[in-house]
């Protein structure tokens, strides 16, 4: 393995380098790359020369996403300590499962959601586990929501047609999700956003009364706290007065925009999220730990374990429920994504994450004024939002970021809102500084000018 180190360290430090000489990998067609990297694999072991030489080959072409070019998604940037905790996660190859397999990073795993729990402020009989993803994460509330319900459904697959709520601006997964639960994409009911993209909450309690008159269940509310295209907060408060008005599960979507959570400026985005059932976000978004790192947790311990426990005397032989987080996952084996969260904010404290949030939404602040000042741009969304949506000079957006990725020099993507299309970017890349946001601005409107002459 000690040698195996050193050719790790030969490696990563390499693509360090390759970072800052091509922070765009150069682009190149998929059916190109197969004769630019070495991917076959032979009958042969390979001298550790070659070897080494594929992989450089793999990671020259592979997208950078933690230089400062990179805009394309709702993550960005390397945050070191992070990375440290992921390294020593693959090392051990623990599974979450026992504190027989995983001894002291259960508690460490708990310890997460020890703080958490009072970030959101439910009380201290709340559960939480992390998942693979804000979609399964988003998943497992579903779960709960369905099995507290009809927890026929459990046992006979069969209940009463149970209907879903979510705006038209949130994420996919909740459609996918209620095909994964046997609820049915026919019966989650898209309620309409307003002019910022947050869900119009007359139209949520209309819907409601609609279904329920006709004989269905009315059972989850899906609220976005950050929707993926412009960053929008539903409004939580008046969200949780119909469901418990309506006796409904409330979930906070906060994949995205829930790392708020730490920003004493921006906390009041999640403004009445205590009085939700569950509450999910991704420490792989705002807060820069690697991919994936997704918490969920409910105020209701006892839904969790309803939905997920199951006895298996093969894997559970020690030690009570509280220590065998296995009784409360969506999987079986699962790896050790709290660490790499648990290192970052060990070392940089609350105070440290804090910072990055502010700091993110102070970029996308200079972000904003510099297209709202400059008459070539035209503005889309208001703040306070990480992501700034524009369109410039009237060129087409998804012909001007494609063709800044085909040059290499930018990545960023496109969005729409209400039938409008513009460039979105997102100010996510906490280790970015003012400059590296005008050196974008920079490269994109020199870019412009050769499409537009
Ligand atoms: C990113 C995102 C998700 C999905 O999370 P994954 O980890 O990519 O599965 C869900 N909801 C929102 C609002 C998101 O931004």
């Amino acid at each position: 393995m000690k040698e195996d180190l050193d050719i790790f360290r030969e490696l990563a430090l390499g693509l360090l380098q390759e970072e800052a000489l091509n922070p765009v990998a150069p682009t190149v067609s998929a059916e190109e790359i197969i004769s630019l990297v070495d991917l076959d694999i032979e009958d042969a072991p390979l001298s550790e020369e070659a070897f080494k030489k594929s992989i450089s080959g793999l990671l020259k072409y592979t997208p950078k996403t933690s230089t400062p070019e990179f805009f394309n998604q709702l993550f960005g940037g390397r945050q070191g300590k992070a990375v440290i905790g992921e390294l020593l996660a693959a090392m051990l190859n623990n599974s979450m499962y026992t504190y027989k397999v995983g001894g002291p990073m259960i508690m460490m795993e708990k310890s997460i959601f020890k703080k958490l729990k009072t970030l959101v402020g439910y009380p201290t009989t709340a559960e939480g586990t992390i998942a693979t993803g804000g979609s399964m994460t988003n998943f497992m509330a579903m779960l709960m929501a369905r099995d507290k319900y009809a927890p026929e459904i459990r046992t006979s697959g069969q209940g009463p047609t149970l209907v879903a709520y979510t705006s038209q601006e949130s994420h996919y997964s909740v459609d996918k999700n209620a095909v994964f639960a046997g609820i049915g994409k026919n019966n989650v009911r898209k309620i309409s956003s307003d002019e910022e993209g947050k869900m119009n909450v007359q139209e949520l309690a209309n819907a409601i009364q609609k279904d329920k008159a006709e004989g269905k269940l009315p059972f989850f509310v899906n609220a976005t706290s950050g929707t993926t295209v412009l960053g929008a907060f539903d409004p939580l408060r008046e969200i949780s007065k119909i469901c418990q008005q309506e006796d409904l599960w409330m979930h906070i979507d906060g994949a995205y925009g829930g790392a708020c959570l730490f920003s004493e400026k921006y906390k009041h985005l999640l403004d009445g999220c205590e009085l939700s059932d569950s509450f999910s976000f991704n420490a792989h978004k705002m807060l820069g730990v690697p991919i994936t790192c997704s918490l969920i947790i409910t105020k209701h311990k006892k839904c969790m374990y309803d939905s997920f426990s199951n006895e298996a005397s093969y894997l559970y032989q020690t030690d009570t429920d509280e220590i065998n987080p296995g009784k409360i996952s969506l999987q079986c084996g699962r790896r050790n994504d709290a660490l790499k969260f648990w290192t970052l904010w060990k070392s940089v404290g609350t105070n440290g994450l804090k910072d990055m949030v502010d700091h993110q939404y102070h970029l996308a602040d200079i972000a904003r004024e510099y297209v709202r000042n400059n008459a070539d741009y035209t503005l889309y969304n208001e703040g306070p939002s990480v992501n700034i949506c524009f369109n410039y000079k009237g060129l087409s957006p998804d012909l001007l970021c494609n063709s800044l990725y085909e040059q290499s020099e930018l990545m960023i993507g496109y969005g729409s809102f209400k039938g409008v299309r513009f460039v979105r970017l997102v100010t996510i890349n906490a280790n970015n500084s003012e400059k590296d946001i005008m050196n974008f601005f920079e490269k994109l409107e020199a870019h412009a000018e050769t499409l537009l002459n």
